[in-house]
């Protein structure tokens, strides 16, 4: 584990947390190189023999030296915007390993990727086929196409990341997927290349990959059967990573062998788009204990982390570990409130967490925050952003600096009237 205590102090690999933060200030993420690559070889050692590209979620963290770290590695990338095609661009992952995935790409996007040459456009509905089919068209190219098809599978996840269910905004329901086919055929600048599905995230069971991959491939056969060239099945993401509220998880191993077990006869190109079950893992939000504030009922541990570094706990209710950084083991036990200190009842990291007692400008560390952590900072109370580092060996290096207020206060402009 590239994450643990080493002499009683939190190691980011051979790097203590408290030299980190005293080195980059706090709050700061930090990530674990040796972590990235040991979860993308993971995923690549189980995969040995298949024909598969993984597919690296960008949007999880899409911080250029960690795309760059993953690309020299071997990865391709998932990318859901123009923006993200950029990072990828920039991080020198190759064009033919890149996907582009969204239910809202927008003409410019578009173009930019077919003059980039992408590996496959997953597209979600008619109206962003046939706008696809206009603007490649324009631009002399063919877009490789895969439809994102809604295999109606119930992943058994948070509502705000189920993505399976007819119900949802993303893919193309299972009973209009052939006509959708049968129009990509007509379109002109259109080439049908695969199929695509992305059921949810944080799953914690095989079971619901199970029964959407069989779907897919049956789904497949039929569709060759029908005269369409399919040679890419990209079955998405998802897999659940161990936070401290889930009750089981999924390896990577076990996931991958279902992954063989149902596609291996399967004579197409896999295409993986792992996120969170890359990433997760690798990073930690360091921060400060702020204050220790003792209410009537509760004692609330302010730190100076808040929600605008890491939202995960205010928009899905999630659970990350808290960690002290030094672990005194003579110290009592305490039930906790953990807290940000943004204006917002939701700024909350744990309620009653259980921690050994802790005093203002102690150190702590917050689990789990290489996936969606820095990714999805915001400006939110005028506090400055985050900045990023990353570990390799005894060695760190600042890979986002602070985007501090003054920075801020800059952007905004005051009108003439
Ligand atoms: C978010 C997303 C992923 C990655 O999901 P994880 O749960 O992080 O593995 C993959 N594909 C698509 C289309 C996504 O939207």
């Amino acid at each position: 584990m590239a994450i643990a205590y080493q002499q009683q102090e939190l190691h980011i690999e051979q790097l203590a947390a408290s030299s980190l933060l005293q080195r980059y200030g706090s709050p700061c993420y930090v990530y674990s190189k040796q972590q990235f690559l040991a979860n993308f070889h993971a995923f690549e050692q189980a995969a040995t023999g298949l024909d598969a590209l993984i597919c690296f979620a960008v949007k999880a963290n899409s911080n250029l030296a960690v795309l760059s770290l993953l690309g020299k590695a071997g990865a391709g990338a998932d990318v859901v915007s123009g923006g993200e095609l950029r990072r990828a661009l920039a991080a020198g992952i190759p064009a033919e390993r890149i996907v582009y995935s969204g239910v809202g790409k927008n003409s410019a996007d578009m173009q930019l990727a077919l003059n980039a040459g992408i590996l496959q456009f997953n597209v979600e509905s008619v109206p962003e086929l046939e706008r696809l089919s206009r603007v490649a068209t324009e631009c002399g190219k063919v877009a490789a196409v895969a439809v994102r098809v809604n295999p109606d599978v119930d992943a058994g996840t948070h509502e705000k990341i189920a993505t399976g269910k007819a119900e949802n905004k993303f893919g193309i329901a299972w009973q209009q997927v052939d006509e959708v086919y049968a129009l990509a055929a007509r379109l002109p600048g259109i080439s049908i290349q695969g199929v695509d599905m992305h059921i949810g995230s944080q799953i914690t069971s095989l079971t619901p990959y199970r029964t959407a991959f069989e779907r897919m491939l049956e789904l497949v056969q039929r569709l060759q059967a029908m005269g369409h060239p399919i040679q890419t099945i990209d079955i998405g993401g998802g897999l659940g990573v161990l936070y401290p509220d889930t009750k089981q998880a999924v390896s990577i191993a076990d996931y991958m062998a279902l992954v063989r077990e149902v596609f291996a006869n399967s004579q197409c190109r896999l295409i993986m788009e792992p996120g969170r079950s890359l990433a997760a893992n690798t990073g930690v939000l360091l921060c400060q204990v702020e204050y220790i504030k003792q209410g009537p009922q509760k004692r609330f541990l302010i730190l100076d982390a808040a929600m605008n570094d890491l939202l995960r706990p205010a928009m899905y209710g999630a659970v990350h570990d808290v960690w002290p950084v030094r672990q005194v083991p003579e110290r009592e036990l305490v039930r906790y409130d953990v807290v940000g200190p943004v204006c917002e009842t939701g700024d909350t990291f744990s309620l009653g967490q259980l921690l050994p007692e802790l005093h203002a400008g102690e150190a702590v560390a917050l689990g789990q925050a290489g996936a969606y952590g820095a990714v999805m900072a915001s400006f939110y109370n005028t506090r400055a952003i985050t900045p990023e580092v990353l570990v390799s060996g005894n060695q760190s290096a600042l890979i986002r600096r602070r985007i501090e207020v003054d920075d801020q206060l800059n952007w905004d402009q005051l009108p003439d009237f």
